[in-house]
C-alpha cells in the first residue's frame, strides 16, 4: 500500500454531483483506485469562497458528496475520504505558499476570470482569488503524483506545479522536498450542460445529478438544447451543436455513430433521440442510486468514513508540515 503512488482529488460540497463529475473525473478515480493510493477531498472550505454567507447549508453537502464518490463505486476500504476544513495542514500550507505567489498570476488565472465573471463578482475576495493556492495546498499535504480533474481545472494544476518547483528552489537546497503533480484529464474533460453552451456545473442550473430520478432525468432531457435550426423530424440535424448528441457520445456510446448518421440524414427525431438517452442514462444510473440509497440509510457509516479518513489525512499533513518547516529554517 505504502509504495504505491497516490491521487488526490475531490469536489466542492455546493451541491450534489452531476453527469459532468461521472464523465470528467469519478470514473477515472474508480478505475485507478486499486493502483494508486487514493485520497478524495471533500471541499468544504473552497466552497466558503462563493458560500461563505450561508455555511451550514455546506454540512448536507459534504455528506452528498461523499455518498455520490461511494455510489459510483469508490471502496471505502481502499479510499481515503478527507473533510479539507478538519485538515490543519492544508491551512497552514496555503499561508506559506501564499508569500511567493504572486497576485497577478492569480488575477490572470482564467479559470478564476471566468467563475468571477459567472457569479458576478466585480470586487473578489482575498480567499476567492487566491483558491487555486490553497488547492496547491491540498495537493501536496500528502505528496499526490496524480490528479484526475476536469479542464477547468488546468490552470489551477499549472500553478501547482509552479509552486512545488518555487518551493523547491527557494527552500530543497537542491532537495525535491514536494512533488510536482500531473493532471489526468479523461475523455470528456469539459461535459457541456443542458443549456448546450457552458460547462455542466453544480452552481450553474444546468445539471443533470446522478441522483436524479428517472422523471426528472427524463424532463431535463426533453429541456436540452440541440439544434436550433431543426424543426421538423425531415429536418437535416448537426448533431455538433445538440448537447444530446454529445451525452450519447459519453453514455451511450455504442449508438453514438449511428444515433449522428440518422440525425443528419433526417431519420430520427429529436424525441426517439431523446427517449434512447433517456434509457441509457438509467440503465448507468440505477445501481449507482441502488448504493445511494445504502448509504443515504447508513449516514452513520459515511460520517465514520469520513472521520477515519480526515484522521489519516491530519498524520500526513502534519508530517508534510513539519518536512516543510525544517527545510525552511523555521522550526524550533
Ligand atoms: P461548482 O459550480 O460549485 O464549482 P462544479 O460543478 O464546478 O461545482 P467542482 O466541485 O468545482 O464542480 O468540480 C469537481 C471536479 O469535477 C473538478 O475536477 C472539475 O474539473 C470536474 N468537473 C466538474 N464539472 C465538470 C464538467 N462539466 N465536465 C468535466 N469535468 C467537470
Ligand atoms: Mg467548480
Amino acid at each position: 500500500m505504502e509504495n504505491k503512488k497516490r491521487i488526490l482529488t475531490g469536489d466542492r460540497t455546493t451541491g450534489r454531483l452531476h453527469l459532468g463529475h461521472y464523465v470528467g473525473s469519478l470514473q477515472n478515480r474508480v478505475k485507478l483506485q486499486n493502483d494508486y493510493e487514493t485520497f478524495i477531498l471533500l471541499a468544504d472550505i473552497q466552497a466558503l469562497t462563493t458560500h461563505f454567507k450561508n455555511p451550514s447549508m455546506l454540512k448536507d453537502s459534504i455528506y452528498q458528496v461523499a455518498i455520490d464518490n461511494l455510489s459510483v463505486g469508490l471502496d471505502p476500504n481502499k479510499v481515503t475520504f478527507v473533510q479539507q476544513s478538519q485538515i490543519a495542514a492544508i491551512a497552514e500550507l496555503t499561508v506559506f505558499y501564499s508569500m511567493f505567489v504572486p497576485v497577478n498570476v492569480l488575477r490572470h488565472n482564467p479559470t478564476v476570470k471566468a467563475e468571477a465573471a459567472q457569479y458576478g463578482y466585480d470586487d473578489l475576495t482575498y480567499g476567492f482569488l487566491g483558491y487555486p493556492v490553497s488547492q496547491a495546498a491540498d495537493i501536496t499535504f500528502c505528496h499526490a503524483d496524480l490528479v484526475p480533474v476536469g479542464e477547468d481545472q488546468l490552470p489551477h494544476m499549472e500553478l501547482t506545479r509552479k509552486i512545488v518547483r518555487r518551493f523547491n528552489d527557494l527552500y530543497g537546497h537542491g532537495e525535491s522536498i514536494l512533488r510536482e503533480p500531473d493532471a489526468l484529464l479523461s475523455e470528456t474533460p469539459r461535459f457541456i450542460g443542458l443549456d448546450g453552451g457552458s460547462k455542466m456545473g453544480k452552481s450553474l442550473g444546468n445539471a443533470i445529478y446522478l441522483s436524479d430520478s428517472q422523471e426528472v432525468i427524463k424532463q431535463k432531457i426533453n429541456g436540452a438544447v440541440t439544434d436550433p435550426n431543426r424543426i421538423r423530424i425531415t429536418d437535416l440535424g448537426n448533431p455538433d451543436i445538440c448537447s444530446v448528441s454529445q451525452y450519447h457520445k459519453a453514455f451511450n456510446p455504442g449508438e453514438y455513430n449511428n444515433i449522428c448518421d440518422m440525425c443528419r440524414s433526417g431519420k430520427i427525431g429529436c424525441v426517439a433521440c431523446k427517449k434512447q438517452l433517456g434509457k441509457a442514462l438509467n440503465d448507468i444510473l440505477e445501481p449507482v442510486q441502488t448504493k445511494r440509497a445504502y448509504y443515504e440509510e447508513h449516514l452513520d457509516e459515511v460520517k465514520e468514513i469520513v472521520q477515519t479518513g480526515s484522521d489519516k489525512a491530519n498524520q500526513i499533513g502534519n508530517e508534510t508540515v513539519r518536512q516543510i518547516k525544517e527545510a525552511m529554517n523555521i522550526h524550533l
